[in-house]
């Protein structure tokens, strides 16, 4: 199996794009952390004005060179405008492949994964990269200083911002404490930090990026009990207004979003407010009952 996480994986990708230097790859690696390797479409157009709805008509994907087994099956999917959906469902059924699909790092085998009603693979790579926020359970850091790191977020950002993002994300403090501040160098593959401190970076990030659509795969895996609450509410803020799909484990951020999609084996299983999923017997309300962690 390859991770799609795989700093590897993506360096190759990324070699790959500069060898060939194909005309019109965009190498988006400030974007979503992830190298695409994609052609952009020759009539390629951005976004236009629009509530930043999600969605996703009939899709169905496989990954090449995966095992074969279809990932997502039929989807259909809407994620409101200003509004967090929250994924749940076992491990392998295809959460992090729906943000995957969101962001365009995969097209879909089938369907269309849609914004504002324009199918994305119509819509420019720089559109794309400055309607979206992602934070992952990994983060991929660049050779340089954290400021640059942080920065990565918005090109024009200034010294300030970068400080202020940090703080909402509780880096300044371990940044703060370290040799050179915010000109520290992170180190190959960022490993000069912990893997928590990756994570608040990668935050900072995507509050600096103050984009309206917010992609958060267990974006707070790596960081301690305390540091996750108080990220989880810097995230919770963070997300209002936005277009949030979140993918989280603590049944107490699925609880506050204004949806939850029970996802299993690439298809819905359930749907609804948290309040509704509550009425029935089902997966999401048994996981309640015996208040487990998605
Ligand atoms: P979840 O996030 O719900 O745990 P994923 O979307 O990561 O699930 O994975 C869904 C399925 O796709 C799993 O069977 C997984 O093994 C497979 N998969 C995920 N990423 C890749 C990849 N890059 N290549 C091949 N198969 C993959
Ligand atoms: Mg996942």
């Amino acid at each position: 199996l390859i991770m799609a996480y795989d700093p590897a994986r993506r360096l190759a990708s990324m070699r790959i794009g500069i060898e060939t230097g194909l005309v019109g790859v965009k190498m988006m690696y400030d974007l979503l952390d992830h190298p695409i390797t994609m052609l952009e479409s020759e009539n390629a157009k951005p976004l236009p004005e629009g509530p930043r709805q999600v969605a996703f008509r009939n899709v169905s994907f496989n990954y090449e060179g995966g095992n074969g087994e279809t990932v997502l099956k039929s989807l259909d999917l809407e994620f409101a405008a200003g509004k967090s959906t929250a994924l749940v469902g076992p491990s392998g059924s295809g959460k992090s492949t729906i943000l995957n699909l969101t962001m365009r790092l995969y097209d879909p085998t089938d369907g269309q994964v849609e914004i504002d009603g324009m199918d994305i693979r119509d819509v420019t790579f720089a559109s794309l990269r400055e309607n979206m926020a992602f934070v992952g359970q990994d983060t991929f850091l660049f050779a340089g200083s954290v400021k640059h790191n942080i920065g990565l977020g918005r090109a024009d950002a200034t010294d300030d911002e970068i400080i202020a993002a940090a703080k909402a994300a509780n880096a300044h403090d371990f940044i703060s404490k370290l040799p050179e501040g915010y000109e520290s160098d992170v180190g190959e593959n960022g490993g000069n930090l912990s893997g928590g401190q990756r994570q608040r970076l990668s935050i900072a990030r995507a509050i600096l990026r103050d984009a309206p659509i917010l992609l958060l795969d267990e974006a707070t895996s790596a960081l301690d009990a305390e540091s996750e609450a108080e990220i989880q509410k810097a995230l919770h803020d963070l997300s209002q207004g936005r277009t949030t799909i979140l993918i989280a484990h603590r049944l107490s951020s699925v609880m506050r979003a204004d949806q939850i999609i029970v996802v299993k084996d690439g298809e819905i299983l359930e749907q609804g407010t948290p309040a509704e999923l509550l009425k029935n017997e089902n997966f999401f309300k048994r996981s309640y009952d015996l208040q487990y962690d998605m």
